[in-house]
């Protein structure tokens, strides 16, 4: 590590020997009007580079094994997963505690991750132990305290064909950015409008839900558009049978005389982290749970309902489809959201196991 020339996999014999190497392969760009003398010179400038971006998000990405500046990172434009979705990734927060900042169900994430990449048949050049320790050395470079960070496993340039394993490598990348409320600080405290969609959630006789798959989202991206168009912060899905799915990138809970409700794999979701750690804490609070399908009209009579994620954490829902649900002071929402909060920021011990020191 700490070699900061290494880009994505180059491909030989196409870029030549130098493309791995920041700006090689690319003409030099070229400023001011002293440069366009040439008719060489003036081709060249029709060349140009993608928007750039906020590449000061963090200023080093971790990517195949190694550090590379982030604006020095380049991407062939046939990567295969540009085109088709074809990777794999996870979102995973760190949080400041007491001590040092802390990556939170790091290892769950990245063998999630892994399931994720088997799934499809991309074989990663990395086992867990060494994603952890990359993810972990790319917060501490990068200075993140409270952040997001983003791993992503996907299929490079090699090949058009939509059976990539056999002509595409296998690219991965650690990136990492400061990172506050997905769903903003009054959506954490007061509650976010939802809706349902009109979009309905893919079956898993057609994509498998419990991946992470890049381009499983336009999906979620479709209904999320929708909530926007509709004046709401998130939407819910339901399946084609009418029950509930989940939210764009939530899970999604109700609860319904004192009982915390949620649904399982059977009902098309991604089975989430947080949604895993929410039930931990509710047995230990002693709060009664259930996990079984369930459809929008028990989400219309039920007191509380909020959705959990990684980037969401524990946010309440303060309406669905104009529909007001009331907040309950010091109710099971309010109750798991404060239990969440300690457990993430190392202030409740019992959890300490999910949490890794950066
Ligand atoms: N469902 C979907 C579709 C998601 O994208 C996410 C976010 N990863 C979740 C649920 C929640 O998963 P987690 O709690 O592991 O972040």
């Amino acid at each position: 590590m700490g070699d900061d020339t290494r880009t994505l996999a180059p491909r030989a014999g196409i870029d030549g020997p130098t493309s791995g190497l920041p700006g090689a392969g690319l003409p030099a760009p070229v400023r001011g009007p002293g440069a366009a003398g040439t008719a060489a010179a003036s081709a060249a400038r029709t060349v140009a580079r993608l928007k750039p971006g906020l590449e000061r998000h963090a200023p080093w990405v971790w990517v195949n094994g190694d550090f590379v500046r982030t604006e020095d990172l380049r991407v062939h434009y046939f990567t295969h997963a540009l085109h088709y979705g074809s990777g794999v990734f996870e979102g995973i927060r760190c949080y400041e505690t007491a001590s040092s900042p802390a990556v939170f169900r790091l290892r769950d994430h990245v063998e999630r991750l892994l399931a994720s990449a088997r799934f499809y048949g991309m074989r990663l050049d990395f086992g867990a132990a060494d994603l952890c320790a990359a993810a972990l050395e790319t917060v501490r470079r990068n200075g993140i305290g409270s952040g997001y960070i983003r791993p992503l496993a996907f299929y490079g340039e090699g090949s058009i064909h939509l059976t990539p394993a056999t002509g595409c490598p296998t690219e991965m990348m650690i990136a990492v950015r400061p990172f506050g409320a997905y769903l903003g600080d009054d959506g954490l405290a007061n509650g976010v409008k939802v809706i349902l969609s009109s979009w309905r959630k893919f079956d898993r006789s057609m994509l498998p839900p419990t991946v992470k798959g890049c381009g499983h989202y336009m999906n979620s991206i479709l209904a999320a558009q929708e909530a926007q168009a509709r004046g709401a912060a998130e939407a819910i899905l339901l399946n084609a049978d009418g029950t509930v799915a989940e939210a764009t990138g939530e899970n999604v809970f109700f609860v319904k005389d004192g009982v915390l409700i949620t649904n399982d794999e059977v009902s098309n979701i991604l089975p989430g982290i947080t949604r895993d750690t929410v039930l931990t804490l509710a047995r230990d609070l002693g709060i009664p749970a259930q996990v079984r399908a369930f459809r929008p009209e028990e989400l219309f009579a039920a007191a509380e309902i909020f959705l959990t994620g990684t980037a969401a954490e524990v946010t309440p829902v303060a309406a669905i489809d104009g529909r007001s649900v009331p907040a309950v002071a010091g109710g099971v929402a309010a109750r798991l959201q404060q239990a969440y909060f300690h457990c993430v920021r190392g202030r409740d011990l019992r959890y300490a196991r999910w949490l890794s020191h950066v």
